[in-house]
């Protein structure tokens, strides 16, 4: 399957030559540094060195509002609000490796401040502005939050009865608030106003902290993975090598920043390389989305399985409706993407969905499907040029590399790109857990074929062991959102003394069919001569739902607790529907 749309020439015109020839040195040098080699940071590089440049009139961000009102920031204006608000945090003492937070939907005063921050070397976290108190006193209690920005509704809402515990916040900045509420309570425009937009970036080591992210929590409590400047030359390069960024392009990263996806790709690979980023305030809404794609020309879209199996769900003729002459790219990630949602891409747009693969913890994309390269649909793609990834058996102390295909493993990277985190925070112990040798163990198993092809298995906690078979959920899940009934899966194992622990579905049906025994038998029946009876489901539950992460992550943990009637855990991430 080709995934050459247009006469466009990809930027990754020759994957195999590209890489035997890749440096980091040379991805180093077609990024700017700091003048008179004050060192690298993430600011200078997405806004700072366009600003006076050929982009300086060119739109950097373009906001829909909630009502769909446009709002507009050029390299420019980016360029002295961010200024502005590094002088904010200046004027009010902030210090390098502060943590500022963010608990806010997609407004611009978030992207303010996240690159405003980075232009002062103080370090960004975002929060999902959908969190309760509790686990947005969690991640600024663990992260030891200085600042938070956020909205007046929030701060009443849900910081308000924190205040008190959480004895490091020292400044609080209402981005809708007229005036000061307190000496601690400020409100952002009134800062703004009084702020300079020049600011002079101070000397940035490029391994100085940039970037506090807390993983989205699929299999236990959020850590908080620390990133640093030097991650901007991922960010640039994938932006160029898999989203494949030309100037003029227009592009949309769905996430919201509270996931990693929504800071390195909603907010900064799309500046490095200069293009135009959409940002729409709303949440997935199928109509609202197709039409933003069209009305707002865009050629690059980024966005999750999650997403993509909704719009497919939808009786809605893309073809017919839409004219998506614009569009390129797709890409997508967050969890495996079925064959089936990359075939539906190829007659719906013309083009394969391009699956890519990366974690919190890798700050980027590391195995992608590029628009130069066959796509075997349902495979995560191959490495980034510059990143080695490979299959291993791993035990406690040893780790071997697999080197024969199909062989299923832990899937490693080799420690060395600029993007791997650095930290989680006062957690040294999980965090060197997670290293063997030259080796990071990303927790994931996958397996790799004779073409250097990636297929994703599974959490590796999340595999289940039955009758002496290693089962990846993902496997079973694809194989019943097959059957025609089937509109979502989520597969467990649950504990079954006789053959260790038996494999559990539970299913969502397409509207217009009875969850009754019938079905569940014919599901069965299906999923049996698919598979094959040992790794075929042998209990199915119809539910209404699959209980799933803001980033569209199946928590196959919760359903697990609850089957088990065990503790539900960290469930802050959980989407409510
Ligand atoms: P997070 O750090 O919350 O973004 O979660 C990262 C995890 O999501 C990975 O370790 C994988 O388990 C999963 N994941 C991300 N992208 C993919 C993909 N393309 N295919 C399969 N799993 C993925």
């Amino acid at each position: 399957m080709s995934s050459v749309r247009t006469n466009i020439q990809p930027n990754l015109l020759d994957y195999e030559e590209t890489l035997t020839s890749f440096s980091w040195d040379n991805i180093a040098g077609e990024l700017s540094g700091l003048p008179q080699g004050k060192g690298l940071n993430i600011a200078y590089e997405a806004i700072d060195r366009h600003s006076t440049g050929n982009l300086k009139d060119t739109v950097a961000f373009r906001f829909i509002r909630k009502n769909r009102v446009v709002d507009d920031f050029t390299y420019s204006m980016l360029q002295k609000q961010t200024s502005k608000f590094a002088n904010v945090l200046k004027n009010l003492g902030i210090k390098k490796g502060e943590r500022v937070f963010s608990l806010a939907g997609r407004i611009p005063e978030l992207y303010i401040t996240a690159l405003g921050t980075l232009k002062t070397t103080a370090v960004f976290c975002p929060l999902f502005s959908v969190f309760g108190p509790e686990p947005v006193f969690q991640r600024m209690n663990k992260g030891e939050a200085s600042v938070l920005v956020t909205t007046s509704a929030l701060f009443e809402k849900k910081i308000k009865q924190l205040m008190e515990k959480l004895p490091s916040l020292r400044f609080i900045i209402l981005s809708d608030a007229a005036g000061h509420l307190s000496g601690k309570v400020l409100s952002w425009s009134k800062l703004m106003e009084q702020a300079s937009d020049e600011f002079i970036i101070p000397k940035t080591d490029p391994e100085d902290p940039a970037l506090l992210h807390f993983t989205s929590g699929t299999t236990g409590m959020p850590k908080g993975a620390l990133h640093v400047h030097k991650a901007v030359l991922t960010h640039y390069i994938t932006g160029k090598f898999v989203l494949d960024f030309h100037p003029g392009d227009i592009f949309w990263c769905t996430a919201d920043p509270g996931w990693v996806t929504g800071t390195s790709y909603g907010i900064i690979a799309p500046l490095v390389n200069g293009v135009t980023s959409i940002i729409d305030e709303e949440e997935f809404d199928a109509k609202r989305w197709y039409s933003i794609l069209e009305e707002h020309k865009v050629n690059i879209w980024y966005t999750a399985p999650t997403a993509i199996r909704r719009l497919m769900r939808m009786d809605i003729n893309v073809k017919e409706t839409y004219d998506f002459k614009n569009l390129r790219v797709i890409l997508s990630v967050g969890e495996p993407l079925h064959a089936e949602a990359v075939i539906w891409g190829e007659e719906n747009f013309g083009f394969p969905i391009l699956d890519n693969w990366w974690q919190t913890e890798t700050g980027g994309i590391m195995i992608a499907n590029y628009a130069s390269v066959k796509v075997k649909p349902g495979s995560m793609g191959k490495p980034l040029p510059g990143v080695e990834a490979a299959i291993a058996k791993v035990n406690d102390k040893e780790i071997t590399i697999i080197s024969s295909p199909d062989k299923q493993g832990h899937l490693v990277l080799k420690k060395g790109f600029p993007s791997l985190f650095r930290a989680y925070l006062n957690d040294e112990e999980r965090y060197n857990k997670c290293f063997l040798g030259e080796w990071y163990l990303t927790g994931d198993l996958a397996k790799k074929d004779a073409d250097g092809y990636f297929w994703f298995i599974g959490r590796a906690d999340d595999i289940i062991k039955t009758s002496g078979h290693m089962v990846g959920p993902f496997e079973v899940e694809s194989t019943l959102m097959k059957h025609p009934f089937v509109s979502e899966a989520a597969v467990i194992g649950k504990p079954e003394p006789s053959i260790g622990e038996l494999v559990k579905a539970f299913v969502v049906l397409k509207s217009g069919n009875e969850p009754n025994d019938e079905v569940k038998m014919n599901i069965m029946g299906f999923a049996r001569k698919e598979m094959g009876p040992a790794v075929a489901p042998k209990e199915i539950e119809f539910v209404e739902s699959i209980p799933k992460t803001r980033s569209g992550k199946i928590l196959r943990r919760l359903l697990k607790a609850r089957e088990l009637g065990l503790p539900e855990g960290d469930i802050s991430t959980l989407e409510q529907n």
